[in-house]
Formats: structure tokens, C-alpha cells, sequence
């Protein structure tokens, strides 16, 4: 799951990206809306973390003009602002919760999962696909009853393909997914993945659609 982290304050910022990463989430962090912009034009996120309070160009703006352009990822304002027509206003710009700081990394790490469910169309927490689940909260995998252990890579591969079982994920998609513009990507760096999670699930988990890149395959 790639985050976009829009926030002007350099301790408050290292921190959340910190935190987030640390939540298994990719995480790319911008200090104003220029960068924010910038960032989605260039990157599917599936969720925005957004101050409003950002120097230049606020976050309500920018939020705003991000929903008239149609852009639909969920967005989570965090901000100092607690008056209430604060946060009716952000809400009313197209935000899909708030939160007020300061806040509990956990909470934020919760609603987000919350906010990438609802954007899933689940209600249920947990991923399923036949005998195979995913749990995002606890970040348990287990196949029947078996808990398998992934790496957080094997984690987010697994993560986006179970999504929507029985569609295909492109490399480029994948990889966009799994590393911020910060991090090196090895050349081949889905494929051993991919080797890794066939090894521990069973190579018929993960199918190779030719051309375009690999799905699991839907399950009763
Ligand atoms: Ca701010």
C-alpha cells in the first residue's frame, strides 16, 4: 500500500513517515501542495495523509481541487485545527475522515485500514481468497490454519493481489506499490518475490498472465 504523506513539519513529518512505514505501509512525504501535486500526477497512492495547515497553497485547496479533477483516493486530513467548522469544512472538501493532533500513531494506522477497506468495497477486515487469508491489522497470512511467515515485501505483494483476486497487477503496478521514490528497486526485484511467496503458499497461488503481469486467482 503506497501512502502519500503531505505535511510541512519536519518533525512531525519524519515522524509519521517513520511511523507509517513501520505500519507496512510505503510512504512518500511532500512539505507543501506544489510537491503534492507533483507526486500525484507521477504516482497511484492509495490513501493520502493531509495537513492542512501547509505554507503557500492550504490543504483544503488542494483537497478540493484534487476532487474536481476527479482524483478518488481516500484522504485523511490531520490538523491542529479543532474547531469544528474546520473539520465540517474538510469533510465537505471530499476528506474521508479526520483527525485532530495530536493523535496516536495506532488510531491513524487504524483508520487507515478502515479508509482502504471501505475504498475496497469490504466490510469485513480480514482478505480471503478460498483457504488463504490476510489479515492487514495484525499482519498475519495463514493458509487453513497455518500461519506463514512473509517478509514485508512478500507481505505487500500478497496484500495488493488480494485486493481483487482474479485481477492482474502489473510489475510497474507492483513496484509503484511497494517503494517510495527514496528506495532502490532491484531489477528483478517482483519476480524474487513473487519466487519467494510461490515457494511458501504453492506455486498455483500466483499465476504469471502473460503480458501483463500476475494475478491469484479467484477462489469460492
Ligand atoms: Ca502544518
Amino acid at each position: 500500500m503506497r501512502l502519500l504523506l503531505v505535511e510541512d513539519d519536519p518533525m512531525i513529518g519524519a515522524g509519521l513517515r517513520t511511523g507509517l512505514r513501520q505500519a507496512g505501509y510505503t510512504a512518500d512525504w511532500v512539505q507543501d501542495a506544489t510537491a503534492a501535486e507533483l507526486a500525484v500526477a507521477h504516482h497511484e497512492y492509495d490513501a493520502v495523509v493531509l495537513d492542512l495547515g501547509l505554507p503557500g497553497r492550504d490543504g483544503l485547496d488542494l483537497l478540493a481541487g484534487w476532487r474536481r479533477r476527479a482524483l478518488a483516493m481516500p484522504v485523511l486530513i490531520v490538523t491542529a485545527r479543532d474547531a469544528v467548522a474546520d473539520r465540517i469544512q474538510g469533510l465537505d472538501a471530499g476528506a474521508d475522515d479526520y483527525l485532530v493532533k495530536p493523535f496516536d500513531l495506532d488510531e491513524l494506522a487504524a483508520r487507515l485500514r478502515a479508509l482502504l477497506r471501505r475504498r475496497g468495497g469490504r466490510a469485513a477486515p480480514q482478505l480471503v481468497n478460498g483457504d488463504l487469508s490476510l489479515d492487514p491489522a495484525t499482519r498475519e497470512v495463514r493458509l487453513g490454519e497455518a500461519p506463514i511467515a512473509l517478509s514485508a515485501r512478500e507481505f505487500g505483494i500478497l496484500h495488493a493481489l488480494l485486493e481483487q483476486p482474479g485481477v492482474p497487477l502489473s510489475r510497474a503496478q507492483l513496484e509503484d506499490r511497494l517503494y517510495g521514490w527514496d528506495e532502490e528497486i532491484g531489477s528483478n526485484a517482483v519476480e524474487v518475490h513473487i519466487h519467494a511467496l510461490r515457494r511458501k503458499l504453492g506455486s498455483a497461488r500466483i499465476r504469471n498472465v502473460r503480458g501483463v503481469g500476475y494475478m491469484v486467482p479467484r477462489e469460492p
